[in-house]
């Protein structure tokens, strides 16, 4: 198949993204954190290799007995270990949520920054966390999220190439070909579209309502 040109990637990429809008609107979060950016940072770290099901399973008994970040900064670690017990790598996670935790206390006044390179210097808060924290809480898309579904899917699609191998370059691809105004809903509509769709295992590729626009449709 010869390379495709930029422009072309871009057309294919807003149709794509139109067709996301009339199936699944803007899409929606799946980690239940009541509108509290705290709360949502602390879902999103634990979320790291765990379903959100198993996640909000686990976070109204963390959030009943820690509920702002100056509670979850006093905490022992041990204590939150006991609450996600749980989740796989609840030692690491503990040790990150008591971590970040006492940096927005003591770094924040207490607030969750705003922005992604602050963010980031959050125990446990890599790029992925931070982009979904300011999409979902703060709606100022400063990227596209890149967890297991969107990096798949934009391979499968061809919008990020063999040589964006991780998922920073997958984002710097994906960020070249979709308008800014689109970075808010990509995450959300691509997790369900991974869920319902392109799978990781036997992807419904007869019923995929954008077949017609991917390179990985065997027609
Ligand atoms: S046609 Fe198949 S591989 Fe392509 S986007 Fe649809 S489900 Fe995924």
């Amino acid at each position: 198949m010869p390379r495709e040109s930029k422009e072309s990637k871009i057309k294919r990429a807003a149709a794509v993204e139109q067709r996301m809008q009339e199936h699944y609107g803007e899409g929606q979060a799946s980690l239940d954190y009541d509108g509290d950016p705290f709360r949502l940072v602390v879902a999103v770290v634990l979320s790291a290799q765990c379903t959100d099901a198993a996640v909000n399973k686990a976070t109204p008994a963390l959030f009943a007995a820690y509920p702002t970040p100056y509670d979850m900064a006093q905490a022992r670690v041990s204590d939150i270990e006991k609450l996600i017990h749980s989740l796989g790598f609840f030692r690491s996670k503990a040790k990150s949520l008591v971590g970040l935790s006492q940096m927005i206390v003591s770094d924040f006044d207490g607030e969750v920054p705003r922005t992604l390179e602050e963010l980031q210097k959050l125990p446990g808060v890599g790029r992925k966390t931070a982009n979904v924290v300011m999409c979902e809480a703060f709606k100022d898309a400063q990227g596209i999220a890149v967890d297991t579904h969107v990096y798949r899917i934009a391979h499968r699609l061809k919008f990020a190439g063999p040589s964006a191998d991780t998922p920073d370059k997958t984002e710097k691809a994906l960020l070249a070909i979709h308008p800014k105004e689109q970075w808010l809903f990509i995450n959300h509509q691509w997790v369900h579209f991974g869920r319902d769709y392109c799978r990781a295992q036997r992807p419904l590729c007869g019923e995929c309502f954008i077949n017609d626009l991917c390179p990985s449709f065997a027609h």
